[in-house]
């Protein structure tokens, strides 16, 4: 079993991967920069973002594990107390006799950049963001290649099941359990009024379908990946869907979504 380590850099964060460390030696796991079987990310659902694109080549190897030392995350459900029980875990030896732990598979979204240079892919696991620098958006965007509707406004957020209760929950966007393969696509103030109209509600495709949002004006945008900012100098569109691949996290003892929904915002 290879593994590594991915901390948030807090003081707390550096003190527990420590310990993991020592206890990981202890139960023979190997640390493994390249090519871990495991990552465990402890922070927030932040450093499980920073982990993602850190082993974003090799996505489909790799199952993720979130320690959290702050609020309970949405990624990161492990408490700080439970570091031994986890590598005591990752190591086989669990006290149930168990030895393989539950993956789950949630959903991703992929896109594509046109620019005039070239194209360019990425892969979200909380959502992207088209956004104007210094002035209304205007983008066209259209489904499965059939006109939907033109754009105007500060942006548009497209989400993954897993973001939606990030970015997309404070776009007014639904929370949707991932579980189920789609995207969602949210509005961030749109300007409705009699001569522009935008559908104004969250629309949630499934897989298989695309979204291609077309820039149609010369204006500054910025695309946001999850908490990576990319500048848009020759833009021309962007293509999106539910990936291919998914993201595997490990669970040893179940978490339901729901009860992390109620947690983290009602409790
Ligand atoms: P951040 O500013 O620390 O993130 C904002 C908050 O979102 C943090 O509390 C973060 O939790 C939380 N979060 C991240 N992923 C989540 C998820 N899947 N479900 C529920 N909450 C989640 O920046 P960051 O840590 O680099 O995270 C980047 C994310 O921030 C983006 O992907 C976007 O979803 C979100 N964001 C939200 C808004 C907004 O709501 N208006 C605006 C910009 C960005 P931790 O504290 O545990 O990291
Ligand atoms: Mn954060």
């Amino acid at each position: 079993m290879r593994y590594y380590v991915l901390d948030r850099g807090d003081q707390l964060s550096v003190r527990l991967a420590e310990s993991f460390h020592k206890l990981a030696a202890k139960y023979g796991l190997q640390l493994d920069a390249e090519s871990p079987d495991i990552v465990v990310s402890i922070g927030g659902d932040g450093t499980m973002l920073h982990a993602f694109h850190t082993f974003i080549d090799r996505i489909p190897s790799i199952a993720f594990v979130g320690v959290h030392t702050g609020h309970l995350g949405f990624y990161a459900d492990w408490k700080a107390d439970e570091i031994p029980a986890l590598v005591t875990m990752m190591s086989g030896h669990s006290e149930s006799g168990e030895l393989m732990p539950r993956i789950v598979r949630y959903p991703l979204v992929e896109l594509e950049i046109q620019k005039r240079s070239g194209t360019s892919s990425y892969v979200c696991l909380n959502e992207f963001t088209l956004k104007g620098v210094g002035g209304t958006v205007v983008a066209q965007v259209d489904i499965n290649d059939q006109l939907f509707e033109m754009f105007r406004g500060d942006g548009i957020c497209v989400s993954t099941p897993s973001g939606s209760t990030a970015y997309n929950k404070s776009l007014g966007g639904a929370m949707i359990h991932p579980s189920i393969e789609a995207l969602q696509i949210t509005e961030i103030a749109s300007i409705n009024n009699r001569v522009f109209r935008t559908m104004g509600s969250a629309l949630l495709l499934p897989k298989h379908h695309h979204v291609d949002i077309y820039s149609r004006k010369e204006q500054n945008l910025i695309l946001s990946i999850d908490h990576i900012n990319l500048p848009l100098d020759d833009f021309i569109s962007v293509r999106c869907q539910v990936a291919k691949q998914k993201i595997s996290f490990v669970r040893y003892r179940p978490f339901p979504f729901w009860d992390r929904v109620r947690n983290a915002f009602l409790d």
